[in-house]
Parts: structure tokens; sequence; C-alpha cells
């Protein structure tokens, strides 16, 4: 891995005022593929622009895609990655959907904490703000034919975000639950995060803003099935008709994106044993008849961005229904959030 420093630092923003998405650091690590050459050396170097031929596949046919995770910074100054192995592979998964070349996931893996090694100053000095990681690996075809790419970049670039919510306050999100929009479909590519999934989502986004809700929650197939709310995975703790406690969120069946934070939410409720806690399909009709039934005790979503996000309430169908996990706590969302959290920032130890 070879790494040219910038000699123009960029001023780090302050903290608290940082709007996600919009900072970078002053690195990038990039790595090329061809079909003649394999893999060159991977390069860390100042960041700039990218130089495409107008054909390059990923603008044309999408072949792209990316992750998201993020590196803290503990009370003890080390900074720490988050279970980055299961991003690794996720992003193998979707380069291998693209058909773009396999690469070693260890590897990559190593090249990512160079990066944030040379830009360890860009990892907020803050307990509730982090540096967000986005890889991303694009066919480079200089070619209009819909087929493999024989070039391909796999770039990573790095910049703080703040914390989700101010520290210690929920806010909880109102969902548009619409059934004429659907976010992936059974056959499809919702399981990968290709940047296909995503475009197509913002019209429908814009549309729940309009309609004064905060977030889409994407229903599936005729029976509306219960998706994902936003790009966050979904998590649903009630009470079954039969008395029980339990924590369901729907299966990997091929339209959920397999979340980090959802298996590590599965993972914590699994080793608590506290109340069941299940994969499976729930439809808009049993969970209306639950919530009508007083059943419902929290809706959250669950992604790398917030880890867990409470949901206030639902407009389905001219209908808005409040559903009340705020005024159950939200109990177990709160219990997720800090017990996450607190691995985040003392448990895993790697990087510099
Ligand atoms: C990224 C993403 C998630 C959450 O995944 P994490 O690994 O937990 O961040 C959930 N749903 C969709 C659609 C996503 O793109």
């Amino acid at each position: 891995c070879t790494s040219k420093k910038s000699h123009d630092p960029k001023p780090k923003p302050d903290p608290s005022t940082l709007v996600f998405g919009k900072q970078f650091s002053d690195h990038m690590l990039t790595i090329h593929w061809s079909e003649k050459g394999g893999w060159e050396a991977p390069q860390i170097k100042p960041f700039q622009n990218l130089s495409l031929h107008p054909a390059t596949s990923a603008l044309h046919y999408s072949v792209q895609l990316f992750e998201g995770m993020k590196a803290f910074r503990g009370a003890d100054n080390h900074i720490r990655l988050f279970r980055p192995m299961l991003n690794m592979e996720r992003m193998y998964r979707s380069a291998d959907r693209c058909c773009l070349p396999a690469f070693d996931k260890q590897e990559l893996l190593e090249c990512i904490k160079k990066l944030i090694e040379v830009d360890q100053e860009w990892v907020p000095y803050s307990s509730n703000a982090s540096l967000y990681i986005r890889p991303t690996y694009i066919g480079m075809e200089p070619s209009l034919g819909v087929s493999r790419s024989g070039q391909a970049l796999l770039f990573v670039i790095v910049g703080p975000v703040g914390p989700y919510f101010a520290t210690g306050t929920f806010n909880p999100v109102s969902l548009l639950a619409d059934p004429r929009y659907v976010r992936a479909c059974r056959g499809g590519v919702g399981a990968y995060k290709m940047g296909g999934n995503y475009g197509p989502t913002i019209a429908i986004q814009t549309e729940a803003l309009r309609q004064g809700c905060q977030q889409v929650l994407w229903l599936y197939g005729e029976d509306e099935e219960i998706t994902e709310v936003g790009t966050m995975n979904l998590f649903i703790y009630w009470t079954t008709e039969k008395g029980e406690r339990e924590l369901v969120t729907p299966p990997l069946d091929g339209i959920i994106l397999p979340g980090v934070t959802r298996q590590s939410l599965l993972d914590l409720a699994r080793e608590w044993g506290e109340f069941k806690v299940t994969e499976r399909t729930v439809v808009m009709k049993e969970f209306l008849e639950a919530l009508k039934a007083g059943r419902v005790r929290e809706v959250f979503g669950a992604g790398t961005a917030c880890v867990v996000c409470p949901v206030g309430s639902l407009l389905y169908k001219g209908q808005t229904y409040q559903i009340p996990t705020m005024q159950n706590g939200p109990e177990l969302a709160t219990r997720f959030f800090k017990e996450l959290t607190d691995i985040q920032v003392s448990v895993f130890t790697c990087c510099p």
C-alpha cells in the first residue's frame, strides 16, 4: 500500500455542527483492477475527484456497490471499528452479484485501517460523533455494452459524522406506508448494498415528507409484508396473541438488507434470553390488529447511522396510527442503544 500525504490538510469541523455525508477527510484509498493486470497496488492519496470515461458502466448501468461503517474514538483515545469483517463479507457478496472481481476481505480491511491511521485526527474527539467510512466499488468498463466490467475501481472515502440523536434524547419518526411502492422484490437485489436500490427511493421519501412523514415504511406483496424503514432494518417488540413477549424482525429472504446492526441486536437479545427473538414475516393486517389490541410495545429501525431509531406513528391508506414506542420507554430501544454504543467505544480493539 503506497501512501502520498496531502500537503494541504483541511481544517477539522466542530463535531457539534456535522451534517451527515458532507465533510470528508484529507485522504482516500483507491485500488484499481483490470482484466489484463489484475489488482494494482492500493494507494492512499490526497482526497480528489475521480476521472471517468463518459461510458463508464457504473454511470450507465449502475455497476456499483457500497458499504457504510464507522470508526469510534473511545475514552481511552483508541480508535475502533465495529464488526468490520461483517461489512467486508457483505461487500464481497455485493461484488459477486455485480459481477465485479473478488477481493481479499482481510487485505481490504487492512488498507481501510491504514487510511484511518493516516486520517486519525479526523476521528472526532467526542463520545457521540464518529468517522463514517464509505467503501465503494464501481465498474469502470468504458463501453456501452451491458456486460461484465473488464476494469473496476474500489475506493474508500471517510468523513466525520455527528450523533443521530442529540445526547440522551430519542426523537421518534413518523412513517408513510404506501403499498403502491416497493424498495426491493424477491429475485431482485434488495439484499445487496447496490446504488441502484437507493436512487429510486428518493422520490418516495420526498412523497413521505410532502405528506408530513419523515421516513418510508416499505411494504411488499399482496399481503403487504412489513420489510424495512427508510434505509434501516425494522424491529417490532410486542406481546404475541399467546401473551409472550417477542422481538420480531423480517427474515433474510432476499428483500431485506442484512444489516450489521440487525445482526448485532439479534445477537444481544438472544444472549440476554429474556424474551422470544424471532425472524419472520409480519404483514400489515397482523401488525394493525396487534396495535389495535394494545399488544405493540415498541417499533424501531436499526442501522449504522442511528443504531436504533424509534417509530412514533404510521400513515397508512389515509389514516394515522399512533405507535406507543416512546410511551413504553422506549425500554428495549434504549437498552439496545446503550449496550451497542458501549461496545462500539470500549470492547473491540483494533486499528491504530
Ligand atoms: C445499510 C442498510 C441497512 C442497515 O445496515 P447496517 O449494516 O446495520 O448499517 C438496513 N437497510 C438498508 C436498506 C440498508 O441499506
